[in-house]
Order: C-alpha cells, then sequence, then structure tokens
C-alpha cells in the first residue's frame, strides 16, 4: 500500500523544497540538513518504501537514479573531485524517510566509507 511521506508532497510541489532536478521517472533536491556542502536526494516519482520493495518492473526508474546523480554531479561541478551515492534500508542504515532515496554527497573529502559504533 503506498504511504504517504513529505518527499510525495515535494515531488507534487505541495510543500517546498530546493528541487534542482526533474523529469517522468525521477525528483532531484537539496537535502534540508545537509551532511556535506553538496547534499542532493534522488527519489523515484513513484512510491517504493525501501530497498527490499523494489520489483523488476522499477528497474529503468532506478537506473535512471544513477544516470540523473551523474548529471546532477556535473552540474554541481564535482565529477573529477568526486561524490559518494548512498542509499539507507531500515533500522539498522538509520532509514528515516520511507520512500526510497539516494543521497548524493560530495564537496569536499568524505572519509571513510562507514564509522564504527561501540
Ligand atoms: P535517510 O536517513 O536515508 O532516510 O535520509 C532522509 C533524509 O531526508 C535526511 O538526510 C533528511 O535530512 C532529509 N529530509 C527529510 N525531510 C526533508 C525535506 N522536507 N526536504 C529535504 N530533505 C529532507
Amino acid at each position: 500500500m503506498a504511504v504517504e511521506t513529505i518527499f510525495s508532497k515535494i515531488i507534487r510541489r505541495e510543500v517546498p523544497a530546493d528541487i534542482v532536478y526533474q523529469d517522468d521517472l525521477v525528483t532531484a533536491f537539496r537535502d534540508i540538513e545537509p551532511q556535506a556542502p553538496i547534499h542532493i536526494l534522488i527519489i523515484p516519482n513513484i512510491f517504493i518504501a525501501t530497498i527490499n520493495d523494489v520489483k523488476p518492473e522499477h528497474e529503468q526508474t532506478l537506473g535512471h537514479m544513477i544516470i540523473v546523480a551523474a548529471k546532477i554531479a556535473k552540474q554541481e561541478s564535482i565529477v573529477y573531485d568526486g561524490y559518494r551515492l548512498i542509499m539507507n534500508c531500515n533500522q539498522h542504515s538509520g532509514q528515516e524517510v520511507f520512500h526510497i532515496h539516494m543521497h548524493l554527497v560530495g564537496g569536499h573529502h568524505l572519509g571513510p566509507l562507514l564509522t564504527k559504533n561501540e
């Protein structure tokens, strides 16, 4: 069952967001609490709660998210320095919004991929 999140409202432009890219399949906007100088979320326009809910028919949309990430990285002039794409799934990852999204982070040296929680 499709459950509305704040991201559905951003896609429909019912709540304000700094949208940097939108097409028929995906929407991308700046994260409200950036963790790096550039922190953009790329989301499918259709509702998918978690990566566990991805189905074969979503393949084109999910592939497109990466194409769009690279396009935005170019727009933001971080292709040569580099950047990181992150997708969280469920509790251990810290997923907060249950509408899948890809974080594109960059703009400075990002450090190690994971910090160890004792
Ligand atoms: P995650 O922890 O992977 O679920 O990430 C959710 C992200 O959504 C966090 O980085 C939040 O800062 C971001 N976020 C939540 N609400 C908004 C919003 N209204 N506009 C932009 N980013 C948001």
